[in-house]
């Protein structure tokens, strides 16, 4: 679904919400299609999702819009009473035991772009990330085809990939020296520093340019070792990453045998809301260079 509207997405799609962030009607779609399917073959669960409803029932043509393609995807029979019901149900406040978090399109402004965006799905148990799912719809793999589900379970992580019968474990590279890894970042220099990542890759002796990809496919880069270091600098002092925004990739570089861990070395502690209010920014790597990879970003960050 969500590729069908990158195909065709015209500015009529997108609408501006409060934060001025994009957003179109394939997030709050998505955000109902999964919201739907969980409930369905679960029955009654927690959701925190990106979205919420009130930013799209004040703008009649984009709530037509959502409704036409839930009940084209799958969903023949919701009404308009039941997308508002499903796009609300990700409203959960993020503190409970046990909750899903959901980010329906993830780098948006890389789906506007026609560039890379993931669906993100995460099951939080106890403060813990204990499944992870991200969906890369456009990920280039290395035969050519595009596309790849990443799967982080309590076994490890599993990906299919575009053309592959079947899935396939993934795991970190570990470069053969610090100075011979590849980092990813945001495209978005509003996202992450690009000036700060640069001083750390400098500092680690890091020459290759950075791979520069929206969304959680950098958590992907980094488990099926496209690239070995993931850096998320902040770019203003009190920004606090969403939830959905990481959980699924944390895991699935995690089960990857990866770690992640925020600038400051601190675990990334989930349930304390729909942001990660105990963190600042992210670093995830191949495990190994972790700990120097750290030691580069305290020296260019200094403390908080
Ligand atoms: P990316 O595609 O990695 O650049 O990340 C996209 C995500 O960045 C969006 O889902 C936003 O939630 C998030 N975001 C928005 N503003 C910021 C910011 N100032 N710092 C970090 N992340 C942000
Ligand atoms: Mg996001």
């Amino acid at each position: 679904m969500t590729a069908d509207v990158q195909g065709r997405l015209g500015t009529g799609g997108t609408i501006f919400k409060g934060d001025a962030s994009p957003v179109t009607v394939a997030d709050f779609a998505a955000q109902a299609i999964v919201a739907a399917v969980l409930t369905e073959r679960l029955g009654a669960i927690e959701l925190v999702g990106e979205e919420s409803p009130a930013d799209l029932v004040e703008d009649a043509a984009l709530f037509a819009a959502v409704g036409a393609l839930v009940r084209t995807h799958g969903r023949a029979g919701a009404t308009d009473d039941d997308v508002v019901g499903l796009i609300g149900a990700g409203d959960g406040d993020g503190t409970t035991s046990r909750f899903w978090t959901l980010d329906p399109i993830d780098g948006t402004k890389g789906f506007l772009r026609g560039d890379q965006y993931a669906i993100a799905l995460a099951l939080i148990d106890g403060g813990e990330v204990v499944l992870g799912v991200l969906g890369c719809p456009n990920l280039p793999n290395a035969d050519g085809t595009r596309g790849a589900i990443f799967v982080a379970h309590p076994g490890g992580c599993d990906a299919w990939f575009g053309g592959a019968a079947g899935p396939v474990p993934v795991r970190v590279a570990h470069p053969a020296a610090l100075s011979a890894a590849r980092f990813c970042e945001s495209v978005e220099a509003a996202h992450s520093s690009h000036d700060d990542a640069a001083a750390v890759a400098d500092r680690l002796g890091i020459t290759a340019p950075p791979f520069r990809i929206d969304s959680q496919c950098k958590y992907g880069a980094v488990a099926r070792g496209d690239a070995s270091i993931y850096l998320r600098l902040p770019t203003r002092p009190g920004y606090r990453e969403q939830i959905w925004d990481h959980a699924a990739g944390k895991l699935v570089v995690e089960r990857a045998g990866g770690t992640v861990t925020d600038v400051d070395g601190r675990a990334l502690t989930f349930g304390s809301g729909r942001r990660l209010e105990q963190n600042r920014g992210v670093v995830a790597t191949d495990g190994r260079f972790h700990a120097d990879v750290l030691s580069a970003v305290a020296d260019v960050l200094g403390g908080t």
